[in-house]
């Protein structure tokens, strides 16, 4: 059996180290014995993170860069991280991609340095609105395209993936149990003819877009679904409800 993982993208927030305190509360009040549990603070905060969690939950970046130390202005190397004991790494959000203009090329660059380091990754794929509109074979297709030049890469033990449908997040419209699921088979499906059953089985699917304490327990109940990336509910003590649902 899978293990569960759940997240905590808390992605540019908080604005005061006060309120960041209230936070780490949180993710230390979750349980971590039946699930696995990370947080991605703003870079800003990652190292005081790291010296208050103290529950075995795991402190991931939100993201690297593409090739090291050196004359990368803004960015965060993966040498740097495994200094600060960081085991894993988020990278592909879907604000990553819209925002700073990430491309399937270089997150595949990006995942194959963190695996050369002996990181571990959550790589986030997800299709936009016109296609979830068009149905699963167009949402499949961006998904797959998202996939595609990574496939040699996934490995159950080192990468997780997180799909996160883009109209999903931040919109308080959560995929139905149906849609998340089916999108799961899929994806597992496509990594078992693609890559291997053995992989297809082992690794792990978080879902992502909207989740909250609410909708938690009908969508962990899903046998594809292995946890969750919370973004807005990681803001707040339901957090450790949505850890609790799935545990
Ligand atoms: P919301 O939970 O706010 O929809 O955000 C999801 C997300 O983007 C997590 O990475």
């Amino acid at each position: 059996a899978r293990r569960p993982i759940v997240g905590g993208n808390w992605k540019c927030n908080p604005d005061s180290m006060s309120k960041l305190d209230e936070l780490i509360t949180n993710i230390n009040n979750c349980d971590t014995s039946k699930c696995d549990v990370y947080v991605s603070p703003s870079p800003l905060h990652v190292t005081y993170c790291m010296d208050k969690v103290t529950n075995g939950a795991h402190v991931c970046p939100q993201n690297c860069n593409f090739k090291g130390c050196g004359a990368y202005t803004g960015e965060m190397a993966v040498e740097q991280m495994k200094d600060l004991k960081i085991g894993w790494v988020l990278i592909g959000h879907s604000e990553r991609r819209e925002y700073f203009a990430e491309t399937d090329t270089m997150l595949a660059q990006k995942l194959k340095y963190i695996l050369d380091a002996g990181m571990k990754c959550v790589f986030c794929i997800g299709e936009k609105l016109p296609e979830r509109e068009k149905g699963l074979e167009a949402t499949m297709a961006v998904c797959i395209s998202q996939l595609e030049q990574i496939k040699g890469l996934l490995d159950p033990e080192k990468v997780v993936i997180a799909y996160e449908p883009v109209w999903a997040i931040g919109t308080g419209v959560t995929a139905t149990a149906e849609q998340a699921q089916e999108t799961h088979a899929a994806i597992r499906k496509w990594i078992a003819g693609n890559v291997s059953e053995e992989c297809a089985a082992g690794i792990r699917i978080q879902y992502g877009g909207s989740a909250n304490a609410k909708n938690a327990p009908e969508l962990s109940a899903c046998p594809d679904i292995d946890g969750f990336l919370v973004g807005g509910a990681s803001l707040k003590p339901e957090f450790v409800d949505i850890v609790a649902a799935i545990s």
